[in-house]
Parts: structure tokens; C-alpha cells; sequence
């Protein structure tokens, strides 16, 4: 499992709600954690490693010794959002990259954890601005479709280099073409 970058199409890719919570979706989540920690990131959505699962994962203090401030989100949905506040984003698959984005400022999540129990959490301040962050990206949206023109303009370079890297991996056969990436992520859909 690895953390994939811009513009790998799973980025793109509208997931579906996971079907079975097992032993191995526990597996996946653990390593995902581990992925996420040595990112030093604090929100990893399913996505970002190729799975195109409604799931995403969360520890706002980035710190694996804060184990409960972990949270898994299984087929969330922001079911309220309230007032509005900008604030400076990054993404690990868009590595040193920041931008100002604009996002509610209080949501209220629902969600399955682990064990297939719903909980709800009400939000604020950092943990909602990741928490919708990470929920983009299981819709296949990316905080730069969320910045205003002049901030993307402004980062229009950093992101083109980001697509020409990937389209020469793609040219020299390290990573597969964008039709054969979306027809495993097809394949790995839920069922
Ligand atoms: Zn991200």
C-alpha cells in the first residue's frame, strides 16, 4: 500500500460505502494509520491509497501516541454544516503544497466505526476542516478544486508539475496508464 499522488485517477473517483467490516478492512486501516503517521499527515482517506472505499481516517494531533484521538470513518456523511471560516490545507497527495480553502466552520458527521457501531460526532475548528477534507477525497474531490481561482492560479506551476512527473511515470511504464488504474479500481469497488 502506498499513498498515491496527483493526478493518480483514484483521486478522482467517486467510492462506494463499504459493504463488509472485517478482519481485513481492520488490517487496511491499521496500515493506512502507519502510512499516515510516517506522512506526517493527520487525515487519510481510502483513496489517497487506491481503494475506492467510502473511508477515511482521522487523528488531528498527527501523534500515534494519541491513539485516542484516532477515528475511522466508515460511510460517513456530513449530515449538518454551520457558518464558514478560511483556512490554510495541505494534502499527502499533494506533498508541499498549501492553500487557503473555505469550509464550514461546525459539522455534524455520521459515521460506522470499526465494530459496524453508527456513532455521530459534532465538530469544530481543525477536526471539521480535515474531517471535510477527507471527505472530499472519498467523493474524488481535492482541496484545490475548493481554493479560489487566484489562489490555484498562483499554484498553477506546483500543479502542473505534479501532472508531468506522473504522466513521465506513466510514459516509462512505472505507473499504469490511467485506463488500466481505473479498471482495477472498478474491480476493487465493494460489492
Ligand atoms: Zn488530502
Amino acid at each position: 500500500m502506498e499513498i498515491v499522488l496527483y493526478p493518480h485517477p483514484a483521486l478522482r473517483w467517486k467510492s462506494k460505502p463499504i459493504t463488509q467490516i472485517d478482519a481485513e478492512l481492520r488490517r487496511t486501516v491499521d496500515e493506512m494509520f502507519e502510512l499516515m503517521y510516517e506522512a506526517n499527515g493527520i487525515g487519510l482517506a481510502a483513496n489517497q491509497v487506491g481503494l475506492p472505499y467510502r473511508l477515511f481516517l482521522v487523528n488531528p494531533t498527527g501523534d500515534p501516541e494519541e491513539a485516542d484521538q484516532e477515528f475511522v470513518f466508515i460511510n460517513p456523511e456530513i449530515v449538518s454544516r454551520k457558518g464558514s471560516v478560511e483556512g490554510e490545507e495541505g494534502c499527502l497527495s499533494l506533498p508541499e503544497l498549501y492553500g487557503p480553502v473555505r469550509r464550514a466552520k461546525q459539522i455534524v458527521v455520521d459515521a460506522f466505526d470499526l465494530s459496524g457501531e453508527p456513532y455521530t460526532l459534532e465538530l469544530d475548528d481543525l477536526p471539521s476542516r480535515v474531517v471535510q477534507h477527507e471527505n472530499d477525497h472519498i467523493d474524488g474531490v481535492m482541496f484545490i478544486d475548493r481554493m479560489t481561482d487566484s489562489a490555484k492560479r498562483e499554484r498553477a506551476d506546483r500543479i502542473e508539475e505534479f501532472e508531468t512527473v506522473f504522466r513521465s511515470q506513466q510514459s516509462t511504464q512505472d505507473v499504469a496508464s490511467d485506463e488500466e488504474l481505473k479498471k482495477r479500481l472498478k474491480e476493487l469497488e465493494p460489492k
